[in-house]
């Protein structure tokens, strides 16, 4: 069977950063499992995936615009350190916030006087990705997946 729009693909995979750094890895874990055509994984892979089948292998590049997108200095923006009240506030510091786009994971990135600057880009905007991936099963999707629009069982969503 081949990976197409409705079927569910589990596969294994190594992600790399253009330096050659291991950013994400299934190794030692369940293989992902993902629905086709469904925007589960990001859309240069997912392309990529089409046609594939059981135990093909492929190294896959997406750039970051096709990935977590281009890094967006307007994402970068100081607030007044007041509106953390007496929250306690370091660099490095993740939150969720509503942004501008949506809800986002900002992280803190300088504390500069009374302002705090927030960085609300995915922490891999802007990285070119390298994806090894090889297949490992191709099975059709089940009416309850489509229609949510994600895979159930091993490797998806358990409820
Ligand atoms: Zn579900």
């Amino acid at each position: 069977m081949n990976i197409t729009d409705k079927t569910v693909a589990l596969i294994h995979y190594t992600l790399k950063n253009a330096g050659g750094e291991v950013l994400d890895s299934s190794e030692g874990h369940d293989p992902l499992a993902y629905l086709h055509g469904a925007g589960n994984i990001i859309a240069g892979l997912e392309s990529a995936l089409e046609g594939k089948t059981a135990g093909d292998k492929l190294d896959v590049s997406v750039e970051a615009a096709q990935a977590y997108g281009e890094y967006d200095e307007s994402l970068v923006q100081p607030i007044p350190r007041a509106q953390f009240g007496e929250h306690h506030v370091e660099v490095g510091m993740q939150f969720h916030a509503d942004t501008a786009i949506g809800p986002r994971i900002v992280t803190i990135t300088a504390i500069e006087g009374d302002e705090v600057v927030i960085d609300a880009n995915h922490h891999l905007a802007g990285e070119d990705l390298n994806f090894a991936v090889e297949v490992v099963e191709v099975r059709d999707a089940t009416e309850e997946e489509l229609d949510h629009g994600h895979v159930h069982g091993p490797g998806g969503h358990e409820h």
